[in-house]
């Protein structure tokens, strides 16, 4: 059998985990068996000198690794004193963390519409969902701006709505951390930043684990304090209310490993964004990421009107190729959000998007050959 076939055989990955594992050989294994030996679980060595490198590769002041994003979200709301009668506003088109966290602390999730051609929040729509929360009673304390699929949200906009009506803005990077917005790495962009190391996300780790970066040394210590139960100087004497809210050392001592190799995977994701948008912009709506911005490319999603979409993942499903819906509902069609408040105007853009969009496979080990029986393939679904 000649490579070619082989190739046409293999099973696609949409996220190729096991692939870096490949690359990374023994330097994990060894990161591991190094914390199992010293047996300082929690708290350890590794995550300190984790959060002096993350703060270093993005230009935070502080980093205050924590155990998932959805805590590092949460977190920096508490740290705000966000609560009952206050509103957030955050895009509809996104995972539901981002609004669940603002439920979560009792406040109000008001949902704004996003631009189609970044899928990130519309600062237009932003600024209607200040107006309607307003109406309603509410006081906007925070707009949480997501950077969706790796694409920095358009943040300058942003900064100054919230200046505007005294707002705080709180970045969710779960999906961008190192993407850039006009030459500057997210983590700086807004007065506090969360990510996530989901396994799935531009770097991940092996199990749950986030980070917040903020150049405010106040906010800092409050969350350091938020992380560990609202514990003080005493440990046993909590300051405040918190949460278990810590990264594991082992998943520190991970990160530690793949952070060596972050750089280059994400030129290595910039490739293959780069092949598939010379592939498929004939064909479908590829993605435009502008000049102010750099993606690290946490999918790579297409748009493909109705009922072209589904067709289009079936073809590639039978011929072995997986994508994903993100996101098949947006978040006030879900069961759990569809009552809270909406922007004046409603959300056209995350409805049509909902029907639009299909993401194909993306990693940073996605091989040419294997990526252009992707491209031939969504081609072909798609000619006529
Ligand atoms: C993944 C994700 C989160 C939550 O991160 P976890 O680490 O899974 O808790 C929050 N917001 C967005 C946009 C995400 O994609």
């Amino acid at each position: 059998m000649n490579k070619r076939a082989r190739l046409d055989e293999r099973p696609i990955p949409l996220i190729d985990v096991a692939a870096q594992r490949r690359r990374l050989g023994r330097a994990v294994d060894e990161a591991i068996a190094r914390v199992l030996a010293h047996c300082q679980f929690i708290q350890g060595p590794e995550v300190s000198a984790l959060e002096s490198e993350l703060a270093a590769f993005c230009g935070a002041r502080h980093t205050i690794a924590t155990s998932s994003g959805t805590d590092a979200l949460r977190l920096v709301l508490m740290a705000w004193g966000i609560g009952p009668g206050d509103a957030v506003i955050c895009p509809a088109f996104t995972f539901c963390a981002t609004a669940e966290v603002v439920a979560l602390c009792g406040a109000t999730p008001v949902m704004a519409d996003v631009a189609a051609e970044t899928f990130n929040l519309d600062p237009a729509s932003c600024e209607r969902a200040v107006v309607a929360a307003k109406r309603l009673g509410l006081k906007p304390r925070a707009i949480i701006p997501v950077d969706l699929f790796g694409l920095p949200a358009d943040h300058d906009a942003i900064a100054a709505i919230a200046a505007a009506h005294g707002m705080q803005v709180l970045d969710d990077a779960a999906q961008a951390f190192g993407a850039t917005y006009r030459g500057r790495k997210l983590g700086t962009l807004a007065p506090a930043t969360a990510t996530s190391f989901f396994p799935a996300k531009p770097l991940g780790c092996y199990g749950d684990g986030g980070a917040i970066f903020t150049d405010d040394d106040a906010l800092a210590e409050r969350l350091r304090s938020l992380r560990v139960h609202g514990e003080d100087a005493d440990k046993y004497d909590a300051a405040r209310i918190g949460i278990t809210g810590r990264l594991d050392t082992i998943q520190a001592a991970i990160l530690l490993e793949k952070l060596k190799i972050f750089p280059e995977e994400i030129v290595a994701r910039n490739a293959v964004a780069q092949r598939y948008a010379a592939g498929l912009g004939a064909v479908a709506t590829v993605p435009r990421v502008g000049n102010q911005s750099t993606s690290v490319w946490a999918q790579y999603t297409i748009r493909v009107a109705p009922p072209r979409r589904d067709a289009l993942a079936a073809a590639l499903k039978g011929q072995g190729i997986p994508t994903g819906i993100y996101y098949a509902k947006p978040l006030h069609r879900q069961a759990a959000y569809r009552d809270f408040p909406v922007a004046d105007g409603g959300l056209p853009v995350s409805e049509q998007l909902a029907g639009e969009v299909i993401s194909l496979p993306m990693h940073a080990y996605l091989e040419q050959p294997v990526q252009d029986r992707i491209i031939g393939a969504v081609r072909q679904a798609l000619a006529g």
